[in-house]
Formats: structure tokens, C-alpha cells, sequence
């Protein structure tokens, strides 16, 4: 399917339709850790995601937590899960028994990414000799081995290794062209930022879903390092409204949900109805955000909410 060959009006979506969400998780590295993520699961299941996704540690790392994540999520679940896939430093012939291994588990969805460079994010990317040199090459590499639905992720802000705004979104025509048919962004805090990039996306000819994806701050100082590595600015205001709290977590978590809900809501405003949580294998900020969108256990809408 090629980029221009889609509907040209994927969103935002006619303001009547009803708002659907999805969770990424990250796969559990200790039994502690396991239980939270269950804990989380049990807890949002019932709001009835569109899907749930599962990440894939940094060059591989997390390869067999990740399929067993996946795969504990197809057995003891009605949800329908995404397995995250990298490329970095991996062959195709390895790449390719991963996709395997999720097509044997029930997986049909696979969230494709080329990965951090081995020697960390900044350093220059070397694909590995015998591997998928880009993400559009792995996609490629994917629908040859079966009919997976694939995402893949975008960046308002651009990648910190692009060179433009321009050059970043040519990378995702690319990757629409090879198969992808829907993208994830990166977090972001400024929606007249992201909205002004899904515009030059359609601008370029792109008209698959752009889903935002949306960071609870459960942690400011942590999230402003991991945004300024990833390239996300964060506004001045923000900032305020956490500063002074760094020795105070409830009130950090009622700010956090605040600000979180306000994002959100402008962007329902603005006519947008998917959204990507970044949950982090927690539930609470997420599951009222979703609530006070209208989203209910077990499929049951406010009628009212977020209208
Ligand atoms: P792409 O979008 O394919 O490329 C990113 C940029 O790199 C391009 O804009 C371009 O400037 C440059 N580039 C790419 N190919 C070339 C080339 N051949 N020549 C020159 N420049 C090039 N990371 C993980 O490790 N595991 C995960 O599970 C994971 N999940 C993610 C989910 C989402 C929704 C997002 C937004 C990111 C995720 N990441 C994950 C992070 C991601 O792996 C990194 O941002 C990585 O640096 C780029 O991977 P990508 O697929 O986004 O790259």
C-alpha cells in the first residue's frame, strides 16, 4: 500500500467519533516487577484498548522478556497485543525468527523500529552487516514472512539524528510505502507543535493515522533528561508546575494527571480521537485520564465525557 493510496482524511476524525486508546508496556525484569505489570494490565484492561503494546529492550536486550510478555498477554487475555522489533545490531536471519516466534504466538501486530545505535543515541548508526539496514527494509523484511499489521513511530520534534523536519518525514513516506499503517509519536507537551507537524505530514502526501503519544510526568526531572536526549522540548511552563514538588509525590501525582488530562482534552478539542499512553507499566494516572475521557470498564462510554 502506498502512502497516497489511503484515505485522505484519517484524522482528525469526524468529532462524533468515540475515542480509542492504547498502552505500551515494558517487559518485566524482575518477579517484582512482572506483578506491577500485571497490576497495570488487570487495571485497563477492562477500558477496552484498541491495542496493547509491548517494548523491545535496546539492541535486543529484551528479546525473550518481550516475547514472553506478548505471548502471556495472548493466553490469559481478550487483548490485542503489538510486539515492539528492532533492528539494531541483530541479522535478518535473527530478526526474522523473532517475527516467526511472534507469528507462532498469536501475534499480528508488530510495532517496527529501527533502535538506538549500539554505542547509545547520538552516536552514528551502523546497521549490522548482515541485517536490515533501515526501518522501510524491515518492514519489507516483515511482510514477507506474513500479513502483520504494522506501526511505526514518528517524530513532531524530528529525530535528534535527522538532519530536518523534511528528511524525517520523507523517512516515514518511506516507511508507509514499504507497509506501515500507523505511526506512533514520540512524546511531545506542545500540541500546537504536533499539530503543526500532522499538517505538513498530510502536506507530504501521508494520510495514515499520526497516533500522539501521550507521557504521564510521574517524575519531572527524569522525564526532562529523557526528553532532552530524545529531542522533545519541554515548555517553560511545565516546568513551573512541578517545580518546588521534587520531595512531594502526591501532589506531584495530582499535577501530573492535571496536566496530563489538559493535554489530552485540547487535543480532543482540536478534533483528534486516538491517543498512545506511554504507561510505564502503571495504571492510576492513566486509568483516570481515560475516564474522564468518557472510556468506562468493559466497553460501557460515558455518553457524556470528553464530548
Ligand atoms: P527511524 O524513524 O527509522 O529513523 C530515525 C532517524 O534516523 C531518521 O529520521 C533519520 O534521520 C535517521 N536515519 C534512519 N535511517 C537512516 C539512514 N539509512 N541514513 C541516514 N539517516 C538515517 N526503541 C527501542 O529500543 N525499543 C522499543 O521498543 C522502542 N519503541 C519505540 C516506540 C515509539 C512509538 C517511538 C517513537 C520510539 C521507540 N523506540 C524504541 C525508540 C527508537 O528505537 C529510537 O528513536 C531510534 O533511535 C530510532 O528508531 P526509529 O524506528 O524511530 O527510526
Amino acid at each position: 500500500m502506498t502512502a497516497s493510496s489511503q484515505s485522505t482524511s484519517p484524522q482528525p476524525a469526524a468529532s462524533t467519533s468515540r475515542i480509542r486508546v492504547s498502552f505500551e508496556f515494558f517487559p518485566p525484569k524482575t518477579e517484582k516487577m512482572e506483578e506491577a505489570l500485571w497490576t497495570a494490565i488487570d487495571r485497563l484492561a477492562p477500558l477496552d484498548p484498541d491495542f496493547v503494546s509491548v517494548t523491545y529492550g535496546a539492541g535486543g536486550s529484551t528479546r525473550e522478556r518481550t516475547h514472553a510478555t506478548v505471548a502471556r498477554i495472548v493466553r490469559e487475555t481478550r487483548l490485542k497485543p503489538a510486539a515492539h522489533l528492532t533492528c539494531v545490531d541483530a541479522s535478518c536471519a535473527e530478526v526474522d525468527a523473532v517475527v516467526r516466534g511472534y507469528g507462532e504466538a498469536g501475534i499480528r501486530h508488530i510495532v517496527a523500529l529501527r533502535g538506538d545505535p549500539v554505542a547509545g543515541l547520538g552516536q552514528r548508526y551502523q546497521p549490522h552487516p548482515d541485517g536490515y539496514a533501515s526501518t522501510p527494509d524491515l518492514i519489507r523484511g516483515i511482510r514477507a514472512l506474513g500479513d502483520f499489521e504494522i506501526s511505526v513511530s514518528a517524530y513532531p520534534e524530528k529525530h535528534p539524528e535527522s538532519p530536518d523536519l523534511p528528511a524525517d518525514i520523507a523517512l516515514l513516506r518511506q516507511k508507509v510505502e514499504a507497509g506501515a499503517s500507523r505511526a506512533i509519536t514520540q512524546f511531545f507537551f506542545d500540541n500546537d507543535l504536533f499539530e503543526r507537524y500532522v499538517d505538513r505530514v498530510r502536506a507530504a502526501g501521508i494520510a495514515i493515522p499520526i497516533v500522539p503519544g501521550i507521557v504521564p510526568i510521574w517524575d519531572f526531572t527524569r522525564t526532562a533528561a529523557f526528553a532532552a536526549k530524545a529531542g522533545a522540548s519541554v515548555p517553560r511552563t511545565l516546568a513551573e508546575r512541578f517545580e518546588g514538588l521534587e520531595d512531594d509525590e502526591r501532589t506531584r501525582q495530582l499535577v501530573a494527571t492535571t496536566v496530563c488530562a489538559e493535554q489530552v482534552f485540547d487535543l480532543v478539542k482540536r478534533g483528534y480521537r486516538d491517543f498512545h499512553f506511554y504507561t510505564m507499566n502503571r495504571a492510576e494516572l492513566v486509568y483516570a485520564v481515560c475516564h474522564m475521557l468518557g472510556l468506562r470498564p468493559n466497553g460501557k462510554a460515558s455518553e457524556t465525557a470528553a464530548a
